[in-house]
């Protein structure tokens, strides 16, 4: 059986903790490979290797550090095809999500390349009589990051993209259930010319969870993930002085307004609830039409459009997605249902007896939908991470509003309407931190930032762009003047400009 190592100072390593965790094909169920789960020797050793490695990616000028970024984005561009399927063979989605995973990551590595402009400082000349004050961006050390199964790509790119442009030097903790793609990143990042230790990969469970966050020599711990391990992570990492950003689940709400091009809507909502089996963080499981008639044409409507998607094997073009990751998950999913249906929401769409022929023992569920979901049931208030759609009606805009403003999570959300003055409101009124005005799934481009309010997301500071540099860099401010001649008498008082 294949092994999956770590990748500790420019190069793989067993591990010696005799512990693993099965990788399975979730097309056909079968167990495919087997990845080493690291004790604090391996969290220890990758952290040196950081350290060293930190003391002179530091100084290599920003510029320098950008042509890295170019040639890892250049690398990863041609070997785009077999990174695709590979990440598909372990997570489940179709390879076109694949691809767009990695594209979504690389348009991190795109920002990355600008950073010598990201990381200019502030000037002010004369603040005082012959002084000039002026501030700089610098790096932390070392940065830690923590990342889901469901974009195995993308988010260690959001992380380690800035962490290592800036100047940092970084370990990765992917997930235990997709840890491939990771490894082959790292591979890469060192063909692009990253000297050894600039980016390890540690791959393993809580034990190398609470080693990075325990150990002193690791400055900055980003988080993507459950919510309850986010707070764990950022109560943790902060206690220990470290600075964290954990963001967490959600649970997104579509609000379909009775204006809104209603055959768009169920196109757009469908892609988004079903998609990649519903397992983003950005997926769109609930929708709220607002008036009943709304609410009747779009049910009409999505049961149509659902008899249309077709689930297939993660390699199949034609299919609108694929398996879920694990079989622990699949059930997890069923069980969501059958609360459902126990709690008195109206199941129209059943997918648990969904099983494709020749696949019967792959992690496959059809897609299912609720109507009348109430704001009281746990279905509602939980995250499923599956491809079920649930439906919550509501009389007015107000009430729709009140719905995802109230939810425990506040990841992302969406508005359809062709009314600009309502979708405005909406924007300004929301407790939701990214909105989609006509815009299913609105992950913010890579120059902007990504990040959920409430229980999506712990600590101040979003992921990539400007707020990404920001969470990777200390600022220094120096204040200086240059006396000529007589040395001046120095004040006991604290000094002022005027
Ligand atoms: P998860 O919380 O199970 O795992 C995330 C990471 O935490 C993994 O690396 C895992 O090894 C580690 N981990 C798991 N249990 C742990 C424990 N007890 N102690 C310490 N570390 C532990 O999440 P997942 O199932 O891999 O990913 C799906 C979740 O991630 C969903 O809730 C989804 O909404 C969320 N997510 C959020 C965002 C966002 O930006 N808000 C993006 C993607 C995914």
């Amino acid at each position: 059986m294949r092994d999956i190592t770590h990748f500790i100072d420019g190069a793989a390593v067993a591990g010696t903790s005799g512990r693993f965790s099965e990788i399975f094909n979730p097309n056909t169920g079968e167990v495919a490979a087997r990845v080493a789960l690291a004790s604090l020797g391996e969290v220890n050793a990758a952290v040196a290797s950081a350290v060293r490695a930190q003391q002179t990616w530091a100084l290599v000028n920003p510029q320098r550090r950008a042509r890295v970024m170019f040639d890892f984005k250049r690398l990863v561009e041609l070997n785009m095809n077999g990174l695709a399927e590979m990440l598909s063979s372990e997570h489940g989605k179709v390879v076109a999500d694949s691809k767009g995973d990695i594209q979504r990551g690389l348009e991190v590595i795109e920002f990355a390349c600008g950073i010598p402009h990201a990381l200019k400082g502030e000037y002010t000349e004369g603040a005082g009589p012959g002084i000039d004050v002026y501030s700089m961006r610098q790096p932390l050390g070392v940065a830690a990051g923590i990342t889901p199964f469901n974009f195995p790509a993308m988010i260690p790119m959001w992380m380690f993209g800035i962490a290592i442009a800036v100047g940092n030097t970084f370990i990765l903790k992917p997930s235990e259930k997709d840890p491939s793609v990771p490894i082959r990143l790292a591979e890469l990042m060192m063909e692009a010319g990253a000297p050894k230790g600039v980016l390890n990969v540690i791959q393993g469970d809580k034990v190398a969870v609470d080693a990075i966050l325990d150990h002193p020599d690791i400055k900055a711990v980003s988080f993507v993930g459950s919510s309850d391990i986010a707070h764990y992570v950022y109560s943790h990492g902060t206690a220990a002085g470290k600075r964290v950003q954990a963001m967490g689940g959600a649970k997104n709400h579509g609000i379909v307004m009775a204006d809104a091009d209603i055959d768009q809507a169920v196109k757009d909502i469908s892609g988004a609830a079903f998609g990649s089996a519903g397992e983003r963080c950005m997926a769109l499981p609930v929708v709220v039409p607002v008036g009943e008639k709304t609410a009747e044409i779009f049910r009409e409507k999505m049961l149509a459009e659902i008899e249309t998607l077709k689930v297939g094997v993660s390699t199949d073009a034609a299919a609108q997605y694929g398996p879920v990751v694990t079989a622990a998950h699949r059930r997890k999913i069923a069980d969501y249902i059958q609360l459902g249906v126990d709690e008195g929401a109206e199941l129209l769409v059943d997918g648990r007896g969904f099983q494709l022929q020749g696949f019967e023992k792959g992690f496959f569920i059809g897609p299912s939908m609720f109507d009348h979901v109430k704001p009281a049931m746990r279905t509602y208030q939980e995250e499923i991470f599956g491809p079920v759609l649930q439906m919550v009606r509501a009389e007015t805009f107000e009430e729709a509003v009140a719905l995802p403003s109230q939810h425990q999570y506040g990841n992302g959300v969406a508005i359809f309407t062709r009314n600009g003055r309502a979708a405005r409101e909406f924007a300004a009124q929301v407790q939701v931190g990214m909105v989609g005005i006509n815009v299913p799934i609105p992950v913010p481009v890579a120059y902007h930032s990504f990040g959920g309010w409430k229980r999506s997301a712990f600590g101040d500071a979003n992921q990539h762009g400007m707020e990404g540099v920001r969470f990777y860099t200390k600022v220094k401010t120096i204040t200086a003047r240059w006396p000529e001649g007589a040395v001046e008498d120095s004040a006991f008082v604290i000094p002022t400009m005027g």
